[in-house]
């Protein structure tokens, strides 16, 4: 068969040849140790944590060694195309802090290796398909799909692997006259690869993760073109990678399945293949059982979820780096005054067996990340997210923003300073009560306190409250009406004798916090008020007394 008519009948347009794309695309000028990485989310308007996952490797790798991150938009199947998809994974990159310095960006694409929408490399892709067909590497197929399905069905009972492969890919046989017939006569044809693997062997192949990975050749002649002439991912991505001058490849297990086609493909190719870097599943648990995080399940596998509930990006960025390298935590506790960038991010302490993520564990990071926000920092982005998502807090945030502040510094300076910011929502619960807005009675009065008893404790309360007291002298005063209305001010000698008693300091105390804040916990109860001022903490005991039949 004359390779080269076949080529041009199949590609009658394509005009330039896979070395001008080489010289069009050289090798970057980079440092040896640089790596070029890049994300290619298809457009289907989701992005997953997964995703973040994987991304925040390949910044990482990128930024870390003076190297380049590429943002490609891998659009090939229009079916699935979402509008304004490349909006959403950079708007919700930026805010984990996850920025490119190629590719596609808010504002057209930026970059000497573009066009960066695969939708737009048609033309690239066809020229190496028809230097594939020149050398007698891929050829135009028309089966159809019920010839195929027929092909499949004898397969199966033949119990042979399904596919399209060897003697069973009837199209490799077509002459060039089949062909040039078929296709005059318009019957649409898909071009495949013609494979040469041989599946019983078995190879090892690197990859940064895994260190090695043991795969069987690839004997499917695997679709490159489809009928539309647009490329498969097997076959886009091989070309792009190449054509970008990736140095890297990070992206999930999934993929390790349909490496060898990948790696047959570089090799006819004459390229040399990346570094893969295949990461492991998200895992959660689920109960008792650990199962992968679904997309269809788990509303924190989606990115939006987080910033909906006003996750802080350094927190979520911390855990994410937690969770990606092992030996991180350690580092950490050795550096507390680090930034996570001077940490050596590595592919060799990514998990090969499955991250646990544990929405626990990121409110842990969260609050010792929060702990070192300054209040300032923290008050400007609780509004910043109440202005999106909870629009009605918005203006009593930035009407009260010194208010909001001191709120947030409550127990900062102590000794064990409190940690019990997480993130916005969680947050919003926590400090409501300070707002009159918000305030509501939410928990019950303590089991040793009747209504009866709680009026007389805050009678007495009110009388003498006065909010020049120190916390000294306010403390004092408890104690006072503790002892004065039969409780234990020393919670051993309720303890020991709590007949003797009608309860214990803990009982008065909680009472007045109740009234105060609406919660039998809260942080210190003379701080709230010294925040809520005289008259709001008046108000609130008065009306909750008025409350107590
Ligand atoms: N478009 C592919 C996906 O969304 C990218 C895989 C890769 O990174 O190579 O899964």
């Amino acid at each position: 068969m004359d390779y080269n008519k076949l080529a041009n009948l199949l590609f009658p347009d394509i005009t330039k040849s896979v070395a001008d794309y080489e010289e069009h695309y050289p090798k970057r000028k980079l440092p040896p140790e640089a790596k070029v990485t890049r994300l290619g989310p298809s457009p289907t308007g989701f992005i997953h944590l997964g995703n973040l996952y994987g991304a925040f490797a390949d910044e990482r790798l990128a930024h870390q060694s003076g190297g380049v991150f590429i943002l490609r938009i891998e659009d090939t199947d229009q079916k699935r195309k979402v509008e304004g998809s490349e909006e959403v994974v950079i708007k919700a990159l930026d805010y984990f802090g996850i920025h490119f310095d190629e590719g596609a960006t808010l504002d057209g694409e930026k970059g000497e290796y573009g066009p960066y929408y695969q939708s737009n490399r048609v033309a690239i892709y066809q020229t190496v398909a028809k230097h594939l067909v020149e050398i007698g590497c891929a050829y135009p197929s028309f089966a159809t799909a019920e010839e195929l399905d027929e092909i499949r069905q004898k397969q199966e009972v033949q119990k042979l692997v399904p596919g399209y492969y060897g003697e069973w890919a009837l199209d490799r046989n077509l002459n060039y006259e089949d062909i040039e017939t078929k296709i005059k006569a318009g019957e649409p044809w898909v071009l495949r690869l013609l494979s040469t693997g041989d599946p019983s062997e078995t190879m090892q192949v690197e990859d940064a993760i895994r260190k090695s990975v043991q795969v069987h050749p690839n004997n499917m002649d695997a679709v490159l073109l489809k009928t539309n002439g647009v490329p498969t991912y097997h076959f886009a991505h091989v070309v792009d990678d190449h054509f970008m001058r990736i140095t890297h490849v990070v992206r999930g297990e999934e993929w390790l399945s349909t490496l060898p086609i990948h790696l047959e493909l570089f090799e006819i190719l004459g390229w040399d293949h990346p570094v893969y870097c295949h990461t492991a599943h998200l895992m959660k648990m689920d109960g008792d059982t650990k199962r992968k995080l679904s997309k269809r399940k788990d509303p924190e596998m989606s990115l939006s979820y987080y910033a909906e509930v006003g996750h802080f990006p350094a927190a979520v960025r911390e855990y994410i780096i937690t969770l990606a390298n092992s030996n991180y935590e350690e580092w950490h506790q050795a550096n507390q005054e680090q930034p996570l960038e001077e940490f050596q991010f590595s592919l060799e302490h990514m998990s090969t067996s499955g991250a646990l993520f544990d929405m626990n564990k990121l409110n842990d990071v969260a609050k010792d990340v929060l702990l070192k926000t300054s209040e300032e920092d923290i008050a400007d982005f609780l509004i910043n997210w109440a202005t999106r998502y909870k629009e009605e807090a918005a203006p009593i945030f930035t009407r009260d923003r010194d208010k909001l502040i001191k709120i947030l510094a409550i127990g900062r300076d102590e000794k064990k300073p409190r940690k019990d910011l997480e993130y916005c929502l969680q947050i919003f619960d926590f400090i409501s009560y300070f707002f009159d807005e918000w305030f509501t009675i939410v928990d019950e009065l303590p089991e040793n306190v009747n209504a009866q008893a709680a009026r007389a404790i805050l009678t007495d309360y009110l009388a003498t409250y006065d909010q020049n007291d120190d916390n000294g002298n306010w403390f004092n005063k408890i104690r006072d009406i503790t002892e004065k209305l039969g409780y234990a001010v020393k919670m051993k000698d309720y303890k020991k004798h709590p007949e003797d008693y009608n309860g214990h300091v803990g009982d008065v105390s909680t009472v007045v916090r109740l009234a105060v804040t609406g919660r039998r916990n809260s942080p210190d109860i003379w701080t709230i008020q010294q925040i809520l001022g005289e008259k709001s903490v008046r108000s609130r005991l008065q009306t909750y007394m008025g409350s107590l039949s």
